[in-house]
Formats: structure tokens, C-alpha cells, sequence
């Protein structure tokens, strides 16, 4: 089953995500986890990356879509993948839907997480990344995933490890950014999702309301998911 997710920064999407990879136990590729992990690890890819991420832009295609398209040739993918973060704009969506229907790969599901604005917004200065694993979601404004207190620390809920937080989640400038990004049907996210949603034939959209709690929009996403 391939499955892409959309929904934009602070819509519960990487939740979302982990979500679906436990129960289906699939890779749950993340474009921003993939950079992130680069720029810790200080390759080269990293280092061309960073610039852009810490101001809220987007990496250049010409970096972000070959890394991706490869990402799914990998031998983990031939059960099925869920992608996340990509495409995050009209080229890149073109690119894949072509790249996909050249590869005779069929996508099933396109996910996306409904979120206003300035909701998602308001969630996204309050997240919280866990240093052992991305997939351990914690969030200071959300009880179901609230950091817990450690020697006067917050620590991670699931494992106990340390916190930090996102350059690009405390920059109020970037966080504008990312989202005139994904509201821009013209070019940006919205017209990405809407390529996908015009695709038709098996793929099958299912949109939730993100306002919702985690577990509400996880369980309205998994009933539709065979
Ligand atoms: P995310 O973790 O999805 O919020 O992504 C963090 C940052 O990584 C974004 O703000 C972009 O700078 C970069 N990024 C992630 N995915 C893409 C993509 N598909 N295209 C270009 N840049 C991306």
C-alpha cells in the first residue's frame, strides 16, 4: 500500500504518519527527517539544505526531488510507503505523479489532514522533538502527548529522552513562510494536493478534520484505510 500525507506544519501530520507506519509497519519517509538527519550528521547534503529550512523556504527540487524519488527505489519500499512532506509543491507533484506512473507504482491513498491556518499555527511552537526518535511525538499544549518531568526537565513520554525544539518552529518568520507555502494553490502545497486529488482512477482520497484530537483523526483515517 502506497499512502501520501499531507497537511501542513502543525496539522499532526508526522503523528499521523508514525501512526500508519506502527500499524502497517511501512517506511514513513519525512523530506524534513531526511534533511534534518543530513544536516546532524553533517553531510554534504545537510549543509546545502540548512539555509533554506532555517528560513522557512523550501530546499530546491533539484536537491529534494532525485533525493526522494531514489528514497522509493529502495528495497523496503517494494511493501509499500508512506510519504510525507513531499510533494510540496506543483513541480514536485507533477514529477512524482509522472515518476510513479513510469514506475508502474501505483498510489492508493492520499491523506490529508483539513487544518485553518491559524490553528496550525498556534500548534506548531509548542512541539517538542524527541533526541532518540522522531516518531515519539510530544507536544507541551496537548495532554494525550505531553512531555513529562524529569530533575526539573522535560523529557520525552515515551522514552524519557532529552527534548529540543526546532529552529524553524520558534522563528515566527519561518513558520509564515512554510505555511504561505502550503496554503498556495496556485503553485505551493494546496496545488500539489490538488493534482493528486484530480488523479482518480484506484487512488482514493480521504480528508479529516485536523482540528480534531489525535486519536479522533487517526481512527477517521484508519477506517478508511483497507
Ligand atoms: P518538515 O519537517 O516537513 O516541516 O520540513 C522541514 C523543512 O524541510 C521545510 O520547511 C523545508 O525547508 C524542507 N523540506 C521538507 N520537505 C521538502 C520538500 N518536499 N521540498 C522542499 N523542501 C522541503
Amino acid at each position: 500500500m502506497n499512502i501520501l500525507v499531507f497537511g501542513p506544519n502543525g496539522s499532526g501530520k508526522g503523528t499521523q504518519g508514525a501512526i500508519i507506519q506502527k500499524k502497517y509497519n511501512m517506511p514513513h519517509i519525512e523530506s524534513g527527517a531526511i534533511f534534518r538527519k543530513n544536516i546532524g550528521g553533517g553531510t554534504e547534503l545537510g549543509m546545502k539544505a540548512k539555509e533554506y529550512i532555517d528560513r522557512g523556504d523550501l530546499v530546491p527540487d533539484n536537491i529534494t526531488i532525485p533525493m526522494i524519488l531514489d528514497r522509493l527505489q529502495e528495497a523496503d519500499c517494494k511493501q509499500g510507503w508512506i510519504l510525507d512532506g513531499f510533494p510540496r509543491n506543483k513541480v514536485q507533484a507533477e514529477t512524482l505523479a509522472k515518476a510513479l506512473t513510469d514506475a508502474k507504482m501505483p498510489l492508493d491513498y492520499v491523506v490529508e489532514i483539513v487544518l485553518p491556518r491559524d490553528v496550525a499555527k498556534l500548534r506548531i511552537t509548542g512541539r517538542r522533538l524527541c533526541v532518540n526518535d522522531n516518531n515519539h511525538p510530544n507536544h507541551i499544549a496537548f495532554d494525550a502527548i505531553k512531555p513529562v518531568e524529569k530533575d526539573g526537565k522535560l523529557v520525552c513520554r515515551v522514552c524519557g529522552g532529552a527534548l529540543n525544539t526546532r529552529a524553524d518552529d520558534q522563528d515566527d518568520v519561518a513558520i509564515d513562510k512554510r505555511h504561505d507555502i502550503y496554503y498556495d494553490d496556485n503553485t505551493g502545497t494546496m496545488a500539489a494536493v490538488n493534482v493528486f486529488k484530480a488523479i482518480g482512477g484506484k487512488t482514493k482520497v480521504i480528508s479529516v478534520d485536523g482540528k480534531a484530537s489525535i486519536d479522533a483523526v487517526s481512527a477517521s483515517i484508519m477506517k478508511d484505510l483497507v
